[in-house]
């Protein structure tokens, strides 16, 4: 395999029409850490590699708009069986710790290597790098340098729609639109890596507007399944106004109703569900009143952002109250993706492997994630496995002519349906995600109402057509979110218990008979399974936690 930028495909190979043809042997989908990382990957280890965003590869997502803590421990054994037993009970004991092993070393070398490209990490008082936590500008700055470095060619501004898949079935590249130059682009590639994040319903959450679980949609109508579905109703505080969900900062909010009258127990950290509650009938108002003046100095040089839409306004968060909300970030930091079967994370698909908030994270963080350094490891590792795993499949693959056909479905226009609106059809699923005594206090009557609902939503919507070809990438975002929506439901109805982050008020206890991993996929019929969880290091004590 060469190393070079991608060439024309032959149109002439297949039936398919758009307006930009490339070959690689890698595609990657998605330029967020997952993606430059899969991406930088697979070009080192020799593969032409083409990189498609949705937005512009470096400013687009998550990490991009905000910064990330990094799970980011020094190999000394008992501070890594600390940093693994931290997160055990909280993820309800589903984790996997050979998993935590690979990626706790993967991370610290990718650290080492972002240290080694001239990241500009803080110095802490004895002159050492402190290497926990990035500035996402700066650090998405530097993986874009990187990537265009290794030879890969970026498409900014061209969502992929849909995949391609070859006679037997195998993924064999992606088409999509071009934002900006209009008219639909085509890769044809040996393996493909998904890495276009997670699904926040177009919540409004910071950096969350490109996540609609685009790559889940993809690759479910590929053939793939997810897992930890279930585990995908984080929630976030954010100012009523602004959409920055910044969490930590909270903990030295005291939160109060409308009258001045503090709420007891509510908490950004074990008392978010008491914001919850009351924020079901009332508003509910913050303030940062228990930071000392020169904590909140610190604050402000830390987290520049955060105060962003306070200063828009003219409120001084830490002398006056302003009104907060709890914004559902879905899977972004949830666990729930698309299931991987080994540890090159690749997805059941043949040519198909799935990395960062795309896929399930339940291997290093078990049913919760709430962000806090995990994630942001998870996308470094998995998008270097992925990529190298993509790179390896396109050299076993040979050179072999391949007939392509589109895998997509719905909402491309296939079937006879009317064409459909995406906007309405995006509110009517966010109507069935966002109400927090849906999703947040989940009970059987709760989903089983609004998965009713959203399945003839899903019957209506998955022969539909765009009403023009501008509104393409807006009907397939909608019906992303309407599938990825019907897989959470399902695997939450299916979990009669409440384990990490999944808390159904029906079930209100951990059942230690469920400590399984749930399985989900379909589109028109969703089914779920359950398959074990991986052996505990340590089963009395996880007994004795179950017990306590
Ligand atoms: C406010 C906030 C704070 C966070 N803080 C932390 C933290 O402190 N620590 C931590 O570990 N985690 C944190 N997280 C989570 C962390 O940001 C994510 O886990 C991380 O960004 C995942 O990387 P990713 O590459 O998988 O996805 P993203 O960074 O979200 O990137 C996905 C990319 O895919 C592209 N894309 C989407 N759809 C398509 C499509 N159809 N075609 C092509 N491209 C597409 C997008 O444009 C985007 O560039 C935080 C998240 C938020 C929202």
């Amino acid at each position: 395999m060469a190393n070079a930028p991608g060439a024309p495909a032959n149109p002439s190979a297949s039936s398919l029409e758009f307006d930009a043809h490339l070959e690689a042997d890698v595609l990657v989908l998605g330029g967020g850490p997952a993606g430059t990382w899969a991406a930088i990957a697979a070009a080192t280890a020799g593969a032409r590699t083409v990189l498609a965003d949705k937005g512009f590869c470096g400013t687009s997502g998550a990490t991009a708009a905000s910064g990330t803590t990094l799970w980011y421990v020094d190999p000394d054994p008992a501070k890594r069986a600390a940093a693994k037993a931290a997160r055990e009970g909280l993820g309800g004991h589903l984790a996997d710790h050979g998993w935590m092993d690979r990626v706790l070393d993967r991370t610290h070398a990718a650290v080492g290597q972002l240290a080694d490209w001239g990241y500009p990490f803080p110095r802490d008082a004895d002159g050492r790098d402190r290497r926990v936590s990035v500035q996402g500008p700066e650090y998405m700055r530097l993986m874009r340098r990187r990537v265009k470095q290794a030879g890969v060619t970026i498409l900014d501004h061209c969502p992929a729609l849909e995949l391609l898949v070859d006679d037997g079935g195998a993924v064999a590249g992606a088409a999509g639109v071009r934002r900006q130059k209009g008219g639909g682009w085509a890769v044809r590639a040996k393996a493909v890596v998904i890495a276009t994040g997670g699904c926040a319903f177009l919540s409004k959450a910071l950096g969350c507007n490109v996540l609609t679980g685009d790559g889940l949609l993809m690759a479910a109508e590929a053939g793939a399944d997810l897992s930890g579905m279930e585990f995908s109703n984080a929630y976030a505080i954010a100012p009523a106004f602004g959409s920055v969900t910044k969490t930590l900062l909270y903990q030295w909010a005291s939160f109060t109703r409308a009258d001045g009258a503090v709420i007891p127990g509510a908490a950004s950290k074990g008392g978010r569900s008491v914001i919850a509650r009351v924020l079901a009938t009332e508003p509910v108002y913050a303030r940062l009143d228990r930071a000392e003046p020169e904590l909140s100095a610190a604050m402000r040089q830390a987290q520049p952002n955060f105060f962003l839409p306070f200063d828009r306004v003219g409120i001084d968060p830490f002398t006056q109250r302003f009104p907060v909300t709890l914004r559902l970030e879905g899977t972004v930091r949830g666990t729930g993706g698309l299931r991987l079967v080994n540890e090159r994370c690749a997805t059941a698909v043949p040519g198909l492997f799935a990395a960062g908030d795309a896929a399930t994270r339940e291997p290093i963080c078990g049913g919760f994630t709430g962000g806090g350094s995990h994630n942001a490891a998870w996308a470094m590792s998995s998008g270097h496995w992925a990529g190298q795993g993509a790179a390896d499949h396109a050299r076993a693959l040979g050179n072999g002519a391949r007939a392509l056909r589109r895998a997509g479905g719905a909402g491309l226009g296939e079937g006879r349906g009317a064409a459909i609106d995406a906007g309405a059809l995006t509110r009517a699923v966010q109507a069935e995600v966002f109400p927090y005594h849906i999703n947040y206090f989940r009970t059987e009557e709760g989903l089983t109402g609004a998965l009713t609902r959203l399945d003839r939503l899903w019957s209506d919507a998955a022969g539909a057509a765009p009403s023009s070809a501008d509104d393409s990438l807006r009907v397939r975002e909608a019906a992303a979110m309407l599938a990825t929506a019907r897989w959470m439901y399902r695997s939450a109805l299916a979990r009669t218990e409440s384990r990490g982050m999944h808390r159904r008020l029906d079930h209100a206890a951990l059942d230690p008979a469920q400590r399984h991993l749930l399985t989900v996929g379909g589109l028109d019929e969703v089914h779920v399974s359950a398959r074990p969880a991986p052996l505990h290091p340590d089963p009395v004590g996880a007994k004795r936690e179950l017990a306590a």
